[in-house]
């Protein structure tokens, strides 16, 4: 199975340190978490782009997810290789499309490697993490002019794309099984569990939105400004509290996401109500994150307040983006 990052985890907690699944693991495995890369791709992509005016920081968006066969085990890059159609090619190939996308659009398909962007060689990252094409062809991908049409080489052809203006944001789906999200600034990463505990696109969405809304916001930038305890400290004190702040502004930014892209911002609601309540959830965030039944509610306040707009004829115009209050 896929290799895990080590990362620290804003919205569910650390990773746990569950096993990771058998090597033997079935090509069905590889092929139910690229299903949920699509499914994640296509949100994302929707979120960034139909929401570009509201973020103050944008990217040139294609709607694809980049796959390594580095992140898995040699004995399991086989099956990978298989569930990707990823050919024989070593270089990092697209794990997932979004529909609708300038990939899609390209007439790209899952599993086709990039070798060249430009018609300069893809980068081959600077150390060896497993991660580190996929890192690498994100921010140069994330650092092109918004609208300027781009060129790939893909193995056997080339691709022309024309990309489209989005919030900052790639988007990965971790193989994890417990539920968890992160947003760590430039990326959203969504376990194979979260991804899996959301009943249909639109909860999925809402998890998404989420994360992105830490993104958008500078969550991670401005708390690590701000100094707080990333460690067994964050669970107390003016760590938790700035925590906190920042968990209830993403659950408020992500309803007027949600509604910016098309998706039914009660799925939220749903999705955050279920997820409070659903059996094993850790007891050591309580400190660090709002209680459900608080984070529904805020929800629901800003559903309340776009309903308002829009029966006033007001353009939709989201809270804390342009001044979000400080984090002191
Ligand atoms: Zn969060």
């Amino acid at each position: 199975m896929r290799r895990r990052l080590r990362l620290i985890p804003i919205l569910l907690g650390a990773l746990a340190a569950t096993p990771a699944p058998a090597s033997t693991a079935p090509a069905s495995t590889y092929t139910a978490l690229a299903a949920l890369e699509a499914r994640v791709v296509t949100i994302g992509f929707r979120l960034t782009t139909a929401n570009a005016k509201w973020c103050p920081v944008q990217q040139p968006q294609f709607g694809w997810i980049w796959g390594d066969l580095r992140l898995y085990t040699p004995k399991d890059q086989s099956a990978a290789r298989a569930a990707y159609a990823a050919g024989d090619s070593d270089a990092p190939f697209l794990a997932a499309i979004a529909s609708g996308s300038p990939a899609a659009k390209a007439g790209l398909s899952v599993g086709t490697p990039v070798t060249a962007i430009n018609g300069t060689p893809a980068p081959s990252g600077e150390d060896n993490h497993p991660y580190a094409r996929a890192t690498a062809y994100e921010m140069l991908f994330a650092g092109l002019p918004l609208h300027d049409p781009i060129a790939v080489a893909t193995g056997a052809g080339s691709a022309a794309l024309t990309p489209v203006a989005g919030c900052l944001s790639d988007f990965r789906v971790e193989a994890v099984d417990r539920p968890m999200g992160m947003a760590e600034g430039r990326l959203v990463l969504i376990s194979k569990g979260l991804a899996e505990f959301a009943k249909n696109d639109d909860e999925l969405a809402s998890a998404v939105a989420h994360e992105l809304a830490h993104n958008i916001l500078r969550h991670r930038a401005r708390l690590d400004a701000a100094g707080v305890d990333r460690g067994l400290g964050k669970q107390f004190g003016r760590s938790a509290r700035l925590f906190k702040q920042t968990e209830v502004e993403a659950d408020r930014l992500s309803a007027w996401l949600l509604v910016g892209a098309g998706y039914d911002p009660a799925a939220a609601v749903r999705f955050w109500t279920a997820f409070g309540q659903r059996k094993g959830r850790p007891l050591f965030q309580a400190g660090t994150h709002p209680k459900w039944r608080d984070r529904v509610a805020s929800i629901e306040e800003e559903i309340r307040a776009i309903d308002a707009a829009r029966a006033a004829g007001r353009p939709l115009e989201p809270p804390l983006i342009a001044n979000p209050p400080p984090l002191e």
